[in-house]
């Protein structure tokens, strides 16, 4: 694989009334399993359905029922591990995390607090061409999701459902190794983008699948790297954590206005306690939600009623040999293998299906670069004018795209025309060799005609002709001429030779 290499973006600065602030970012992702049923029963995960018809006894906190863990969720955590370049821990366990709420009736949470199933892994965020950061990885465990308290449904009373009770979430902790709301949105992406081409999760954050905890502290400039060179969290600013974000633009602007209120108070004398906030999007500020909890505020214990969660070697060995490429190489392939710029490639393989729809055409036309422009500029673009639709739902067959870049690859036909017949296909459908026959687009290049096309331009505009002697620069308003004489099918290169030979050019 090519190793694409790349810099570290600056950190974002931030100017006070008195000083330069840097930021420092660390989130906690939680991401929904991909998995048809729950962590620990075997009621259906399914988005939408009818209130409380997805819950199981165990899930409703029925005393006397026992939790059974589900080993198809096991085996994504450590996929997703392992496409996070993560250590993948043989031997973990689950614990106890007490609190009470209505929508969750057990009064507990099931969790992995001392013993998570992976440890440290990495990401590579991509911000430009060339400039990356690599955010580390602390750990991912495995937890039960919540069921949901509905609050406007009544006057006088609140309604509990349960079907989200019990699902199995991956909690995916990050350093603070963020430096900047945009990279933190571009980080919530990355990891979407991997977990979407693993199929750990679907990640679709309007449905709830990936939210995440924004801790955010602001420091001076150089803090930050005395931070990495000591490890020292002492020199890093007071955090605030922001719950539970799942917009990617609701994320960064979070950032900015938690940032910006940090500011103030610590140029104002104040200090910054740290705790838990809300962001409110309508009025672009973060609030006090509580105090920051800690970990004995739960009173955390391993849960009795599971067994530690042993895996085997060979297991995660088998899981590994099932991983996919992933994004990473597959841009770096991309670039090696079609010549294409990073941008492009980058482009490409943000969606699995995009990146295969891509590799068909460019396999069928035999031209990579050529495909990779069709696909990005005329396809991804009409689909957009086309209601926003996805590849998936595309009318057009990455053999038809293929077929269509390889008349044009042929010299069959010429670009202008190819646009003239990809909107055909899309529109009608259609086998593009065939359109172009029976619709007379072939490129002529057959020089018997195209100096017919030139002797009649010529003859019908002699002063023109004088001109272009002076002046060689106005042989294009010839070519121009023919061309359109031609409807477009003339072939350009033979175009721009016989009007030059014909005018003594
Ligand atoms: P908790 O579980 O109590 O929230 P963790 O130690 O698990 O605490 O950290 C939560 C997150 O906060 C991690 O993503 C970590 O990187 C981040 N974090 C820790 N210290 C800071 C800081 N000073 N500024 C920003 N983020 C931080
Ligand atoms: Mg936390």
């Amino acid at each position: 694989m090519l190793d694409l290499t790349f810099e570290s973006p600056a950190p974002k600065v931030i100017q006070g009334a008195k000083d330069d602030w840097e930021l420092v970012i660390g989130l906690e992702v939680h991401a929904q399993v991909a998995s048809t049923a729950k962590l620990f029963s075997g009621a259906s995960t399914q988005f939408g359905a009818e209130p409380n018809s997805n819950v199981a006894f165990v899930d409703a906190g029925m005393p006397g029922m026992l939790p059974v863990i589900n080993e198809g969720c096991v085996a994504l955590a450590v996929k997703t591990g392992l496409g996070l370049n993560a250590e993948i821990h043989l031997n973990s366990a689950f614990d106890r995390k007490n609190y009470f709420y209505p929508d969750q009736p057990s009064g507990y949470q099931i969790s992995q607090l001392y013993h998570p199933i992976v440890g440290e892994g990495e990401v590579i965020v991509d911000m430009a061409p060339g400039i990356a950061r690599r955010v580390r990885i602390e750990r991912i465990h495995l937890e039960q999701d919540a069921g949901k308290s509905i609050h406007d449904m009544d006057p006088q009373a609140s309604f509990v459902d349960l079907n989200r009770s019990g699902v199995a979430l991956m909690e995916i902790v990050s350093r603070p190794d963020i430096r900047g709301p945009e990279e933190a949105a571009a980080y919530v992406l990355k990891l979407r983008q991997i977990m979407r081409y693993l199929g750990t999760c679907n990640g679709d954050m309007q449905n709830g699948n990936l939210r995440a905890d924004v801790n955010v502290s602001v420091c001076k400039p150089g803090d930050y790297e005395r931070f990495v060179e000591t490890g020292d969290f002492g020199v890093l600013g007071t955090r605030c954590e922001i719950k539970n974000m799942n917009s990617t633009r609701f994320i960064q602007q979070a950032i900015e206005v938690e940032a910006r209120r940090q500011i103030a108070i610590i140029e104002d004398g104040g200090e910054v306690v740290q705790e838990t906030r809300l962001f409110d999007p309508d009025k672009g500020e973060t609030r006090s939600m509580r105090s920051k909890e800690e970990a004995h505020d739960y009173r955390y214990f391993p849960d009795p009623d599971l067994l530690p969660l042993e895996i085997e070697q060979a297991w995660v060995d088998d899981i590994k040999a099932t991983l996919p490429e992933l994004p990473d190489a597959k841009k770096a392939r991309f670039v090696l293998d079609y010549g294409m710029t990073e941008y492009d490639a980058g482009v490409l393989t943000a969606d699995v299906e995009n990146a295969a729809f891509f590799e068909e055409v460019a396999a069928t036309s035999g031209d990579g670069k050529t495909s990779a422009n069709w696909v990005i500029n005329e396809l991804f673009g009409r689909l957009k004018k086309d209601g926003d639709r996805d590849i998936a739902d595309s009318p057009m067959s990455a053999a038809q795209l293929g077929g269509i870049v390889a008349l044009i690859k042929a010299g069959d036909i010429s670009g202008k025309i190819a646009k003239d017949l990809f909107e055909i296909v899309y529109t009608e459908g259609g086998d593009p060799a065939v359109l172009v026959e029976e619709r007379g687009m072939k490129q002529v290049t057959d020089t018997g005609a195209i100096e017919a096309a030139v002797d009649d331009v010529i003859a019908a505009n002699p002063a023109q002709v004088e001109k272009a002697k002076q002046n060689p620069k106005l042989a294009g308003w010839f070519v121009g001429q023919v061309m359109k004489a031609t409807g477009g099918k003339a072939n350009p290169a033979a175009v721009n030779q016989i009007v030059a030979t014909k005018l003594g050019l």
